[in-house]
């Protein structure tokens, strides 16, 4: 639901501010709040999940009416840290009155890739060559208007490359369709880019927008690994990047942060990969790098407060921490806050499982290209 007419009366500390999620985004935006003196109630269905060390948790799945309910009550304002919930929550709250930044429409476009896709397409936003597949027929029809290699993602819950699979001269298309269980889905061209970029930027109550620039990334197993800040591309190619963004957030009516992840293609032509509406593992190095992180943000923005200044202040990297740096043991932490200018972020995960995102490292620098030599330098000290 678009709020037409939005009360321009603040949010102010000790407001409750509800979280649905309980993960690291969850956890840092939690902390961000808390720094204000807001308090936080958080949704989530794991035991001990990250947020609770400045949350609140009201511990049940997300469609269990009786305990949304219970997590409702007595909140001012709704946020998300995980979007892939049931549009029903939103509604929950949307009926009591309680604000709910993002919107619960913005959720509904971006939980869904088919939907997401159409909705950039009729914004007219740059999108790699891709069709909607929901049959095997589909599928081989699908291949033969978007070319091999080609990447076909479940429509529905996909995040770090699950629910994809790419196919590639020799691959079957059936093989294919059974990989991803036969469902709905969304059949891309396999972009050859030279590099990711994302921009996480956010919107206030009265569409101010403000952004961090052009972060670049580097994934690895589909994983975000490494991000960077400034992105190292030209100053134009990263204000179309932020000029996208804009876009985007403007044709959602985002309140809070929304990210974009992008291609960077060889000729230099910029596509939208994917929306995540919410903060993003690419904005971490904010908390370090900015005098206002994409979580005090967020926080700001849903509670109608004056946007803060998202300069990155020289250049900043991030290196995620997944739970294969546990495999020899205990990593050496103190080698790695050896290295000038680098911070240690854990997120009180207690199994350390491979692939399982337990923390980040970032670094600060007078520049970008120092500031990830150094966060590369501390994640090596830590075998
Ligand atoms: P996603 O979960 O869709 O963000 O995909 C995760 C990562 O897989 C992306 O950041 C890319 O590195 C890679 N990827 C996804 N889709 C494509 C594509 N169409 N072409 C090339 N690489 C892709």
């Amino acid at each position: 639901m678009v709020e037409h007419h939005p009360s321009s009366n603040p949010i102010l500390p000790p407001a409750i501010i509800g979280v649905v999620g309980g993960g690291q985004l969850g956890r840092m935006l939690a902390l961000a709040a808390r720094t204000m003196g807001y308090r936080v109630r958080a949704l989530c269905p794991d035991l001990d999940p990250p947020v609770a060390a400045a949350a609140e948790v009201v511990r049940a799945a997300y469609d269990d009416e009786a305990a949304v309910a219970t997590f409702l009550e007595g909140l001012e304002v709704l946020t998300w840290e995980f979007e892939n919930v049931p549009a029903a929550l939103a509604a929950a709250a949307e009926a009591r009155g309680i604000p709910v930044r993002p919107a619960g429409r913005v959720l509904q476009v971006t939980q869904d890739r088919l939907r997401e896709k159409r909705f950039l397409q009729a914004a007219g936003l740059p999108l790699p060559l891709w069709q909607a597949v929901d049959s095997l027929s589909a599928l081989e029809t699908g291949l033969r208007l978007v070319g091999r290699p080609a990447v076909l993602k479940t429509a529905a819950f996909g995040y770090d490359g699950k629910g994809q699979v790419k196919i590639d001269a020799a691959t079957e298309a059936a093989a294919a369709w059974q990989a991803i269980g036969g469902q709905p889905a969304v059949l891309e061209a396999f972009v050859p880019f030279v590099l990711e970029l994302s921009v996480v930027a956010a919107r206030g109550l009265h569409g101010e927008f403000v952004h961090w620039g052009a972060i670049e990334n580097r994934h690895k197993d589909h994983i975000l690994d490494l991000s960077v800040a400034p992105a190292r591309v030209s100053p134009a190619l990263a204000w179309d990047a932020v000029a996208l963004a804009r876009r985007v957030l403007e044709a959602l009516d985002v309140v809070g942060v929304l990210c974009v992840e992008l291609f960077v293609t060889a000729d230099g032509q910029l596509l939208i990969n994917e929306l995540a509406p919410r903060t993003h593992n690419s904005g971490h190095l904010t908390i370090e790098a900015s005098p206002t992180s994409q979580f005090a943000q967020q926080i700001r923005a849903i509670c109608g407060l004056p946007l803060g200044d998202s300069r990155i202040r020289g250049g900043a990297a991030m290196a995620n921490l997944l739970g294969d740096c546990w495999a020899d043991g205990e990593p050496d932490w103190a080698a790695a806050l050896a290295v000038p200018g680098v911070t240690l972020h854990l997120y009180d995960k207690h199994e350390a499982r491979p692939g399982r995102k337990m923390g980040h490292l970032t670094a600060v620098a007078a520049t970008a290209d120092e500031a990830l030599r150094r966060v590369v330098a501390a994640r090596e000290g830590l075998r």
